[in-house]
């Protein structure tokens, strides 16, 4: 019978995946520190969990100028809740001089000045800003008992506040339920349109099975693993660590989703960071699996709806 464990690196040597360029670049914005404390959450952030803290604007400007340097092409904002960092709208602003930017929120604390600002920003750029909103359920009766109490009203607000000003967030829902996605997304598709948001996206996301997730589910078995043969015949460029790179406030990680690895840290600065990196870690799998689950970028195995 199969072991469940947490997350344990091979002994053997796993297969590596080349950088192959470094088009995205992710800032994990807000660190660890969230204020939410959702039963899923793979990096168990929460307001009292400053692991990783906030990214401050000089920061940022130093990587956006190395970033610009090397030809990357578009960056993400994640935490934590990114506007829980008082920096956030200044950050933004800088780095759409640069590309094109996506900010993975929670929606629960927008103040009027912060839509103000946003707006203003959104308005004044010729790049793209998109703001992914985590909800997951079209009711509070199947949201909030993961992501806490009042969050889905609170969340569907910061939905209709965003519209209100001219973004079509897309919705990123984890797959929690057992069954068919169809009946989910129609249900989540009326209920968004029903609230005033007429041309909801959605996007489902597979559960990794770290940080907070392994109390609410289950870790991962020891031959949930990705093995030599299985990289045979895949294409590699599906995987975030191909062509993306994390900054955090204590270097640069192989991706957003292994920051509690001490071995996913590759260097201080991004040239330290464009290493091959090995898929050691069980949470590889899931990745390999389902394919690009961080980036707005759909795939077969990761629903996605654009009414
Ligand atoms: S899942 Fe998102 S909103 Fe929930 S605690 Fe984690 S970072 Fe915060
Ligand atoms: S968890 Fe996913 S993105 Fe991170 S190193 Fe493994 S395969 Fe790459």
């Amino acid at each position: 019978m199969a072991t469940m464990i947490q997350d344990t690196p091979h002994s053997n040597e796993p297969p590596r995946v080349a950088l192959q360029s470094l088009d995205s670049l992710w800032f994990q914005v807000a660190g660890t520190i969230c204020n939410l404390r959702c039963h899923h959450c793979f990096i168990s952030c929460a307001p009292d969990n400053d692991k990783f803290n906030f990214l401050s604007l000089e920061t940022c400007k130093r990587y956006l100028n190395e970033a610009a340097a090397l030809g990357v092409k578009e960056f993400y904002f994640t935490g934590g809740e990114p506007f829980a960092n008082p920096d956030m709208c200044e950050i933004l602003a800088e780095t759409i001089k640069v590309g094109p930017a996506t900010i993975l929120t929670n929606a629960t604390l927008f103040r009027d000045s912060t839509l103000d600002r946003l707006q203003r920003i959104n308005e004044s750029t010729p790049y793209s800003i998109e703001m992914r909103v985590s909800i997951d359920g079209y009711s509070a009766e199947m949201n909030d008992p993961i992501r806490g109490e009042g969050t889905f009203d609170a969340a569907m607000k910061g939905v209709q506040q965003l519209v209100d000003i001219g973004f079509l967030p897309i919705i990123t829902i984890t797959r929690t339920w057992c069954g068919d996605d169809g009946d989910v997304l129609a249900t989540f598709r009326q209920t968004l349109v029903d609230n005033g948001y007429t041309r909801p996206r959605l996007k489902v996301l597979p559960s990794l099975k770290l940080g907070a997730e392994v109390a609410r589910t289950r870790g991962y078995h020891d031959d949930e693993r990705v093995t030599h043969d299985m990289m045979a015949n895949y294409d590699p460029a599906q995987l975030v660590c191909s062509s993306a790179r994390v900054v955090t406030d204590q270097g640069i990680w192989v991706c957003p989703i292994l920051l509690d690895a001490p071995d996913a840290r590759l260097g201080g600065t991004l040239a330290e960071s464009l290493v091959d990196y090995p898929l050691r870690h069980n949470a590889c799998f899931t990745c390999w699996s389902f394919g690009a689950i961080c980036s707005n970028v759909s795939t077969a195995a990761t629903s996605t709806t654009d009414a």
